[in-house]
Formats: C-alpha cells, sequence, structure tokens
C-alpha cells in the first residue's frame, strides 16, 4: 500500500480536540502534515516530523480540513421549479405544495434522465468538498417511485434515505390516513432493503405528529433509522419527536420553542441547519448561537433539492451560518464536518485522525476562515476521497 504525505499545510483541521490545547473543538494544528496510506489517514503533525512517505505533495502554505459532510439532500429528481423561485422572490410565499411540481416531473424521467442528474449534483457536490453525501427519495411517492429513486442513490452514496412521507401523494389528497398506511406498509417493505434512513417531514400541510410518529417506528421496526425534517416553517412536534425517538436527526429547526432546545440539548440527536433553505426562500434564520450556548450538536448541510434550496454548496452555506445565524468561523467549519458526521451517525468521517477515512479538501486560502470571509469564492483547490485525489 502506498503512503502520501501532504505537507506545508498552513492550517490542518483535524476535529481532534486534543493537539493543540486551545479549547477548540477543530484542533487545528500549523506547519503541518497528514500522511495518507491506502483510503485511510495515519498520521498527523507537525510537518517537520512527519515520517518518510513513497509519495510528497506540497500544499504550498494553503489550509487542509476534512471533507464536507453534507447530511441533508434531496438529488433523486427531475426538472426545476426556476418560476416557483421567482415568483417567490417576487413576493409570493413558499408552503410545501410546491413539491408536487418536482414529483410529477421525477415520475415522468426515464432512469437515465434521473441517474444522469444524480451524477451531475454529486459530482458538483464532490468539486465543492463535499466527500460524504447523503441523500433521500421523496420525489416518487408510490411504491415503485420511491423504491427506483432509493435504487438509484444507492449507486452513489451509502447514507440514502427513504422518505416516502415527503407530502402526501396527489392520489391520496383525500385520504391522507391510507396514505400514511402505504408509506408504512407496501412502500416501506420496498423500500427498506435500499435505505439506511427514514425520514418525515413533520409540518403543516405535510405531515402531523402523531402520522410522523406512525411512520418512523414502522421504519425502525424493519431496520431503518430515524431523522426528521422537523420545525422547518412553523412550531410543531417535530424535534421533540426526533428525540424521544433517538433520531440522528432533526433537521432545519427553525422554529424552536425553549422545551424544543431542552430536549435537544439532553438527547442525542444533532440539530442539523440547512440555511439554503431559509436563504432561498427568504424566511427567518435558524439560531445556530441559542442551541450552541445550550449545548446541542449542531450540524451544517445544503438540502439541496430543486425547490427550496437549489445549492450544493457547503462552503456558501458555511458564510451564511457565519454571517447570520450567529455562528464563529471555528463553529460552521465544525458542523460542516464532524457535525455532518455525528447527524449521520459516523466517527470514521468529517475527522482527519488516524483510522479515518482521508477524505481532505485542500483550500486555496491559509485558513479555514476565509470559507467565510471569502464568501462565493471557490477556494476549493483540491479533494481527496478515500485517499485518491478526485479533484
Ligand atoms: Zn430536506
Amino acid at each position: 500500500m502506498s503512503s502520501t504525505v501532504i505537507s506545508n499545510i498552513a492550517t490542518l483541521v483535524t476535529n481532534d480536540p486534543s493537539p493543540d490545547g486551545s479549547g477548540s473543538p477543530l484542533g487545528t494544528v500549523r506547519d503541518a502534515a497528514v500522511v495518507i496510506e491506502g483510503d485511510r489517514v495515519v498520521w498527523t503533525g507537525e510537518s517537520r516530523k512527519a515520517p518518510a512517505t513513497d509519495n510528497r505533495v506540497d500544499a504550498a502554505g494553503r489550509a487542509v480540513l476534512p471533507g464536507f459532510v453534507d447530511s441533508h439532500s434531496h438529488l433523486v429528481f427531475a426538472g426545476d421549479r426556476t418560476e416557483e423561485f421567482n415568483a417567490r422572490m417576487s413576493g409570493r410565499p413558499y408552503g410545501a405544495g410546491g413539491i408536487r411540481t418536482t414529483v410529477a416531473a421525477t415520475r415522468a424521467a426515464s432512469d437515465a434522465e434521473l441517474e444522469a442528474n444524480l451524477t451531475r449534483f454529486v459530482t458538483e457536490a464532490l468539486r465543492q468538498g463535499t466527500t460524504t453525501l447523503e441523500t433521500k427519495s421523496g420525489y416518487g411517492l408510490s411504491t415503485g417511485e420511491e423504491a427506483r429513486a432509493l435504487r438509484l442513490a444507492a449507486r452513489h452514496t451509502d447514507e440514502v434515505t427513504f422518505l416516502g412521507a415527503h407530502i402526501v401523494a396527489p392520489e391520496y389528497a383525500d385520504d391522507p390516513a391510507a396514505y400514511v398506511e402505504l408509506v408504512t406498509g407496501e412502500m416501506l417493505d420496498a423500500c427498506a432493503p435500499h435505505a439506511r434512513w427514514i425520514d418525515v417531514f413533520c409540518e403543516q400541510g405535510a405531515f402531523d405528529g402523531d402520522q410522523a410518529r406512525a411512520i418512523l417506528t414502522a421504519g425502525r421496526a424493519k431496520g431503518l433509522r430515524p431523522r426528521v425534517h422537523a420545525n422547518q416553517l412553523s412550531y410543531g412536534p417535530g424535534v421533540r419527536l426526533a428525540v424521544e425517538l433517538d433520531a440522528a436527526s432533526a433537521d432545519h429547526c427553525t422554529h424552536l420553542t425553549d422545551a424544543d432546545v431542552d430536549a435537544l440539548a439532553g438527547g442525542n440527536t444533532v440539530a442539523t441547519l440547512l440555511p439554503g433553505a431559509e436563504f432561498s426562500t427568504r424566511a427567518e434564520w435558524p439560531d445556530a448561537r441559542r442551541l450552541l450556548d445550550a449545548g446541542v450538536t449542531v450540524a451544517l448541510s445544503t438540502d439541496c433539492n430543486p425547490g427550496s434550496s437549489f445549492t450544493s454548496s457547503v462552503p456558501f452555506c458555511i458564510a451564511l451560518a457565519v454571517r447570520d445565524m450567529g455562528m464563529t468561523p471555528d463553529e460552521a467549519v465544525w458542523s460542516a464536518t464532524a457535525g455532518g458526521a455525528a447527524a449521520l451517525r459516523r466517527d470514521d468521517v468529517g475527522r482527519l485522525t488516524p483510522g479515518a477515512y482521508a477524505d481532505l479538501v485542500l483550500l486555496d486560502a491559509p485558513s479555514h476562515v476565509h470559507l467565510a470571509y471569502r464568501p462565493g469564492v471557490p477556494l476549493v483547490a483540491g479533494v481527496w476521497r478515500r485517499g485518491v485525489r478526485v479533484v
């Protein structure tokens, strides 16, 4: 197995809090090196102490950090919603109903079209530093269509989520209870073999707390692990349900009561914030500062989808979180790497410590702070995934 050292790194973010003693969870090392062997990190530390290796890459005084872990995206779809975005920016409010437009386009698309779309967005994300990506079904809303979406997604990532409960399928508009029965029965049976997670959009206009509980509980009985679209558009039971069911993540968390924040702080559920959605819908920002001050683990992800957040850029989300959600640059970078890993209950990604996957981003900047300091600038100069340089 050949080994490679990336040396002359101005700032190395490891997410191992022990080396620098500063108390920052980023575990930054100055004038650093990282050694890769096969698909793993085997050593990190000061450049001058790096062991001998077969190959050497000169980082030339730039920053290296763990590849981003985007723990929330919706990439199996067809069509786009440019007109809806345009109308919304002209004053029309966002509701859950626009999803139906994408459902119609997705159902009409061939496997090859969906696959081409998926490949395009996964590649786009990788070029921007995302080396681990979760993605969901949710634009099929029939047994066959949901299973198809998950099969296609599983060709691109291990982190596949069954979201048959995105909205009530149009065919069941007059009988939501029958749709919940389908999702928890035949659809779940067909989808569970292709997914790791089960998710519900718990929201007014989508699924209420009782329906969400029934769906997540049924999924758990089939071996799927829960995560929840919770408290995005309004206050509601989603966050507390997520914590109660030990969901890995409660996603959005925009409208939170003190009881919701307390529940998150006392449980094992990560609060995944998705500022691309608030940006793209001109909605109120989630209050990251309030969550962090309460001791909640926070992840930052893109929510990439054609309706409410059509960005695959984690750096863009970091910049928004720092500018508008009260996060420091260190906190935002941690949340987009180790935080995303926590939201997927993974400890082999989102960190650069011996034994972790060698998923790395080289920035065209001396420090990770530049991700927020230089918003909108394509700073990702190199990406390694599983020890292989892919960008
Ligand atoms: Zn979402």
